[in-house]
């Protein structure tokens, strides 16, 4: 392809409202223009991106032994109605009256359709298992579209849907897509961490996130780099480095009242007393299902909800009001502390460690210096309840964690008989008993794979593409158009790079040399091949990677096979690459 035919619109300016990387970059690049709010036109280099990660996407699906569907875009909306979704979805769901009065949706996601389409095809135990797939354009409402192709409100997404008759089946089948997202993503080259997700309707390992961390990331990420562990903030574990059985110090001094008038927080106690947050703990009170119940933590650190709910084994936490904390502790708020309260309490395992704490002392205008835990106050209910922060001991190998936001390009999800109960999908088992079938969905946001190759790889220049889905492996630079042995060595190279299989771009445009290089640092090309008048007297030709700082000099003769060895070294540095991420990653059990 010659490049004053390809229509690359690139960009000098940034444009204005674009902050990610990936947005900025792509735009400048040529590769996607704006149509409105979170809509986009891929140009043609943006699409042989998209185009290559589906192809990726499919040869993988198609191997793990999905079978590939098309389903409607529109869907009559009684399916969300029966589903139970049609309220849940709210605004998101986009809406539209056709002719005759029908009300309809354009899908954001299809698992409605699905459902509907098995109840009536699947009669039998022996049509199962079956996980089907498409890959086709959904419709959000997004209120806020934002960072580009990242959060729009009409995108492609790979959707399948597993069809088991039991829960074996379905953990086969899960285990299946969850091994072909990794290969998908590892072929496509992003750099992403597999994430356990809050566990659905079948619990246990039932939903795992694939995330990129990047700076444009809108979700919280925690990881570590050693062992590959990674969650969201909401299951993140501290690792244990502190004690967990502490012997308190009996010899320790009684502890003692201190009057803080009127400093309610813990800044402003520990300021008063000139105490660090770190040698304090913080109560707090919160209706669990309904009855009251608190959460003890290092004055510092910050108390994570869903922990605290499952140390608890309850449904619910709500933060409880002021009268309420009042009238279950007979403390006010403010001035809550562990020694005799009368509430049921969990207790953070930071605490376990501090020799003395300072805490409220459950009396207006009062703390307590010098608390002894296990001995002023009981350690028997020692759970970790605290956020992850960075710097944290890993809970699989000990390292230290990481936080970064992270970009979700892929989620599998184990549904069980949630739609099938709610829609009437049965069928026959082996006894001929009717019975629900059991599903699995599993998405992957395909331009989000786009704008995550971006975020991953990129410099202040422009975009470094992986070579399985950049628009092109090669970008060959004839400098002289009107020298006769440039163009022609040119031509050579080209034939015989797209021979070998390689998608070959020639800047053929009439402009200096340092204009071309720009654009081509921009759009992010993998391999540069210059082609020069000096440098065909000397024999030689420059390559470069796009990743590389320095190119090297080949001989312009043999050049093509030279770029072909390269090419080939740089594949199985890939697939060693893939390899060693592999060996680290930890591969959910069928449960
Ligand atoms: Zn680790």
């Amino acid at each position: 392809m010659r490049w004053s035919n390809a229509l690359i619109p690139t960009l000098k300016e940034t444009p204005a409202d674009a902050v990610a990387p990936s947005h900025v970059l792509l735009l400048r690049a040529g590769m996607i223009r704006q149509l409105g709010a979170g809509t986009y036109t891929y140009m043609p280099l943006g699409l042989r991106v998209l185009h290559k990660a589906i192809r990726i996407i499919r040869e993988e699906m198609d191997a793990a032994g999905a079978l590939e569907v098309l389903m409607p875009a529109l869907q009559p909306v009684e399916l969300w109605k029966e589903s139970g979704r049609f309220e849940a979805y709210g605004d998101l769901l986009m809406k539209l009256t056709i002719s005759g009065g029908h009300h309809m949706a354009l899908g954001p996601t299809h698992e409605e359709v699905i459902t509907d389409l098995v109840r009536d095809l699947v009669r039998s135990y022996k049509q199962l298992p079956i996980t089907l797939y498409q890959i086709q354009t959904k419709f959000r409402d997004e209120p806020r579209p934002r960072f580009g192709i990242v959060r729009t409100r009409e995108f492609v997404m790979k959707d399948a849907y597993s069809i088991d008759a039991d829960l074996g089946q379905l953990n086969t089948s899960y285990d299946k897509m969850y091994e072909a997202y990794c290969r998908i993503f590892d072929r496509c080259g992003v750099p992403y961490v597999i994430v356990e997700a809050e566990s659905g309707p079948i619990g246990g390992d039932s939903s795992h996130e694939f995330m990129v961390p990047c700076s444009t990331g809108e979700d919280t990420v925690i990881f570590c780099e050693k062992c590959g562990y990674a969650a969201n903030q909401e299951r993140a574990e501290v690792g244990q480095t502190e004690a967990t059985s502490p012997t308190p110090d009996a010899h320790a001094p009684a502890h003692e009242s201190v009057a803080t008038p009127g400093k309610k927080t813990i800044r402003e106690v520990c300021e008063f007393l000139g105490v660090a947050e770190s040698t304090s703990a913080k109560l707090l009170v919160y209706l669990a299902d309904g009855q009251p119940a608190a959460a003890l933590l290092r004055g510092d650190h910050e108390l994570n909800e869903a922990k605290f709910r499952r140390a608890l084994g309850v449904s619910t936490v709500v933060p409880a009001d002021a009268p309420t904390i009042e009238k279950a502790t007979g403390a006010p708020m403010g001035f809550l502390g562990p020694v005799g309260i009368k509430i049921p309490m969990v207790i953070d395992r930071a605490i376990a460690a501090m020799p003395t704490v300072v805490v409220g002392g459950n009396a207006v205008d009062v703390h307590l210096k010098g608390v002894v835990p296990g001995r002023d106050f009981p350690l028997d209910r020692l759970h970790d309840l605290r956020n992850a922060e960075a710097g944290d001991p890993c809970p699989r190998c000990g390292s230290t964690l990481e936080v970064k936001s992270g970009l979700e390009i892929g989620h599998v999800f184990k549904l069980g008989t949630k739609y099938s109960k709610a829609m009437g999908a049965r069928y026959l088992d082996e006894k001929g008993t009717e019975t629900e079938i059991i599903m699995g969905c599993y998405g992957i946001g395909v331009n989000r794979i786009v704008a995550a190759a971006v975020e991953a790889a990129h410099d202040a220049n422009g975009i470094i593409w992986p070579f399985s889905i950049a628009p092109y492996h090669v970008l060959v630079v004839p400098l002289q158009l009107q020298n006769a042995a440039v163009m022609e060595r040119t031509s050579a190279i080209e034939s015989a790079l797209t021979a070998a299989g390689l998608d070959v771009l020639v800047d053929d445009r009439d402009q200096r040399p340092g204009f071309k290089f720009k654009d081509a640092d921009l759009i992010g090309v993998p391999l540069r091949v210059v082609i020069g008048e000096r440098g065909l007297k000397d024999g030689q030709i420059e390559i470069k990677w796009r990743h590389e700082e320095s190119g090297l000099a080949v001989a312009s003769d043999t050049a093509a096979s030279a770029i072909l060895a390269q090419v080939e070294a740089h594949r199985r540095k890939h697939d060693d690459w893939c390899a060693d991420r592999r060996m680290g990653r930890s591969v959910p059990r069928a449960t």
